[in-house]
């Protein structure tokens, strides 16, 4: 995340994690699952001299698989599950069934939700309740995978390899070991046991001796390895909110959207503050706010508790410019400038235009984990399994900084 003295997210420093990974990996006992964050294939290539947001999706897969993870699966599939519960969330705020404040702010960025807890803590019923992607594949990795395929929960050792260093907080706190309830005498482990930046996956990919450039193509694993374009823009700024657009028409009208839709424009590119109006039918105008970098989501938040905030849901993300610049990317190629960031953001608008399927709903394993697992989305298991709490932090701050005295 975007680190700076009092760094929200306690990642002032890499912790390298490889170590107890290749462990894993070692064990015959254990079945190692991954899963890989969207912004994280627009990065990897760097490392290997390629040039600044090349797409190296089927490269990385196919290096994990040689590295020996048992279960290769996409967070871009659980950013498609995201958005059905946080973009039912929203609709269900917006019509007053939900008794819950707008605008509605995003809870996938750990460093972000941090910040709130810290510094406005009075502006926590406004996060969705749900769970990153990150964090809602690793709870599925440990229930439905493990249902799904016979699986001991206690077996699996779960990885996800992520753009953010942030992620390494966000998977160790308490409430992400939710998944395995009904397990609660026994040994639970985290629903993420290890997070990787994408950086330390090249050192593992070195180390190892893999010749990253030359690798053919792999592909994911079925049941969770799947995602669609608009999973594949959670990696640039403003691309959540595109995601939920599509989606938050689609939940409401039960049509696709419009064309205007499908690119929102508005919201794209590097600027610190973005903001749209959806028009959605039944609904009528809702308007949006993007914002990326933490100074730019003070002014905005001061602005939310001044009560003169005209939206009704807001997109953050720590790090300017979103994931594709987080903390755990490769820099050493390419320092960190608009340029970098339009360059793997464009890299990510590729792959959603390209795309068979751009609408998180049309899914077909979404589809399927509703059917099969969790119902509807925010159905009673959905609730518990995929939505979460905050808490204040706010002493906690204030304890620090008398310690620094
Ligand atoms: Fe991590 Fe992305 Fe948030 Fe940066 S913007 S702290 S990379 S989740």
């Amino acid at each position: 995340g975007q680190c700076t003295q009092w760094c929200p997210s306690g990642a002032i420093t890499e912790r390298d994690e490889t170590d107890k990974v290749f462990k894993a990996l070692a064990d015959p006992k254990v079945t190692v699952v991954v899963q890989t964050a969207p912004a994280t294939r627009i990065g990897l290539g760097e490392e290997f001299g390629m040039p600044v947001g090349t797409n190296v999706q089927g490269k990385q897969v196919a290096a994990l698989r040689k590295l020996g993870f048992d279960v290769i699966f996409d967070t871009n599939f659980t950013a498609d599950l995201t958005i059905m519960e946080e973009g039912t969330e929203l609709v269900k705020r917006v019509q007053g069934e939900l008794k819950k404040p707008l605008p509605q702010l995003t809870s996938c960025c750990p460093g972000w939700v941090k910040f709130v807890e810290y510094f406005y803590p009075e502006l926590i019923p406004n996060l969705s309740s749900a769970k990153s992607p990150m964090q809602m594949e690793g709870t599925l990795m440990k229930t439905y995978y493990a249902e799904m395929k016979k699986v001991d929960p206690q077996k699996i050792f779960s990885v996800a390899i992520m753009p953010c260093t942030a992620k390494k907080f966000e998977c160790q706190r308490p409430e992400m070991v939710s998944a395995q309830k009904e397990l609660k005498d026994k040994n639970v482990t985290p629903d993420v046991d290890v997070v990787l930046t994408t950086r330390e996956l090249a050192r593992m990919i070195k180390r190892a001796g893999i010749d990253f450039a030359n690798l053919p193509d792999g592909q994911y694993d079925q049941l969770m390895g799947t995602g669609t374009g608009a999973g594949a823009i959670f990696g640039t700024t403003g691309g959540v909110m595109e995601a939920a657009a599509r989606s938050a028409y689609y939940l409401v009208t039960g049509q696709q959207p419009p064309s205007a839709l499908w690119d929102l424009t508005p919201v794209r590119g590097m600027q610190g503050v973005k903001d749209a109006t959806i028009n959605i039918p039944g609904i009528g105008n809702m308007k949006v706010a993007v914002i990326s970098g933490l100074a730019n989501a003070r002014t905005v938040m001061d602005q939310i508790k001044a009560g003169n905030a005209p939206w009704d849901f807001i997109e953050v993300m720590a790090c300017p410019g979103g994931c594709e610049y987080g903390g755990g990317q490769p820099r050493a190629s390419a320092p960190p400038s608009d340029d970098v960031r339009n360059r793997r953001a464009a890299s990510l608008y590729q792959i959603d235009a390209n795309a068979k399927l751009r609408n998180s709903y049309d899914n077909p394993q979404i589809k399927e984990v509703y059917a099969d697992f969790l119902t509807a989305p925010m159905s009673e298991k959905a609730e518990e399994l995929l939505h979460t709490t905050y808490i204040s932090r706010a002493s906690e701050f204030t304890a620090k900084k008398s310690e620094n005295m």
